[in-house]
């Protein structure tokens, strides 16, 4: 199928769900990227801060860009101006930075602290233990320029379908208590974001309300490597 075909499909199946579809074009090119955006598709993901940064400079203005990859802090300055999410936060430092180039730009940046909840050493993320130990630290009150609003994780790479439930009720059960413990008269502490291509039906069952699907949409990547690099 066609990448406008492929879309169309998955946005109908997800969007009456109410949950938001994150189109993930990394190492795709424009012109794949155009294809779905004549399909309708404004929000695309991508865990690599230069390819998203030429992305943003070549493509529509209307489009939402989302980093969804590991975040080195030297670099938040290349996607400060622009970034409408980022998923990946996974430390206080990274938080501060975000929110030291989000003043400079004069924006508050939305933003998810990643929590790790699969098996796996390769994946990034916090501890549930450190995303509360960041949230009740008196420096993330003084942080006026981001804004926390919700969590995201990523599943074990694994065909162990009671596995990645359990991982998907663990991040949506860990939301619901920061909720309660730290954002109760915060609505904007509402995202979660869960589920990928082989994992996102799992994932809207366990209450994800942003999918992040990239292989379903575009077909299949070359490289993966999202899995072998750092960033
Ligand atoms: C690549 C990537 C995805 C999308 O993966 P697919 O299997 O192609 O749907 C989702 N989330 C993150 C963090 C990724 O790096």
């Amino acid at each position: 199928m066609s990448i406008a075909a492929n879309l169309t499909e998955l946005k109908n199946e997800v969007e009456r769900l109410n949950v938001k579809l994150i189109a993930v074009s990394k190492t795709k090119s424009e012109e794949e990227i155009m294809e779905a955006y004549h399909a309708g598709q404004r929000v695309f993901g991508e865990n690599h801060v230069q390819e998203l940064a030429d992305k943003h400079e070549h493509l529509p203005a209307d489009i939402e860009w989302h980093m969804i990859g590991h975040l080195q802090t030297n670099k938040v300055k290349y996607i400060a101006p622009f970034v409408s999410l980022i998923h990946s936060v996974d430390s206080l430092k990274l938080l501060k930075e975000i929110d030291k180039q989000a003043e400079k730009n004069n924006r508050v940046i939305d933003c998810l602290l990643q929590i790790y909840i699969a098996d796996e050493e390769t994946k990034f993320g916090l501890g549930f233990d450190e995303a509360i130990e960041l949230l009740r630290s008196p420096e993330f009150g003084t942080l006026s320029h981001v804004r926390v609003v919700g969590v995201m994780g990523i599943a074990t790479n694994t065909d162990n379908e009671k596995q990645i439930k359990d991982e998907f009720y663990e991040l949506s059960t860990f939301f619901n208590g920061l909720k309660i413990s730290f954002f109760q008269d915060k609505d904007y502490f509402k995202e979660i974001s869960m589920g990928m291509s082989s994992d996102y039906k799992e994932a809207i069952q366990h209450g994800s309300t942003m999918i992040r699907v990239g292989s379903t949409i575009f077909g299949k990547r070359v490289i993966p490597h999202w899995k072998n690099k750092t960033e």
